[in-house]
């Protein structure tokens, strides 16, 4: 296992489970995101520089988690990081994730897997 690097400061770091996980792994989690309850892939270690593997890793699992959420061919991989630029991670945004975020109880934690929940 290499280095894993962790920031106290920094929200993915924490990796809290109030949403939907879809996925875990040594190398990522799949969560809802709680600012935009569209699918979030994140890195296990602090920093901008996965492996070239490990990204092709992570944007498969995220893109299943998509899948899942959405089905086939709705949707797309947006890898710009605009709330924390510091740790990699990658959204999945079907094209109503704007308006839905407002009109859509987000979804809840309940364990990794399974079925998707929305908070009540
Ligand atoms: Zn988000
Ligand atoms: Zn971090």
């Amino acid at each position: 296992m290499k280095n894993v690097l962790f920031d106290e400061q920094c929200e993915l770091c924490e990796a809290a489970r109030f949403t939907h996980w879809y996925y875990e792994d040594e190398v990522c989690w799949v969560a809802d995101c709680e600012a935009c309850s569209t699918p979030m892939v994140v890195w296990k270690s602090h920093g901008t520089t996965p492996e070239t593997d490990e990204v092709n890793w992570m944007l498969a699992r995220l893109t299943e988690a998509g899948v899942c959420r959405f089905g086939h061919g709705v949707g797309s991989l947006d890898r710009i990081m605009r709330q924390i630029p510091d740790h990699f991670h990658a959204h999945f945004r079907d094209p109503h994730w704007l308006s839905r975020r407002w009109t859509e109880a987000p979804s809840q934690y309940s364990g990794v897997g399974g079925e998707r929940q929305l908070l009540t």
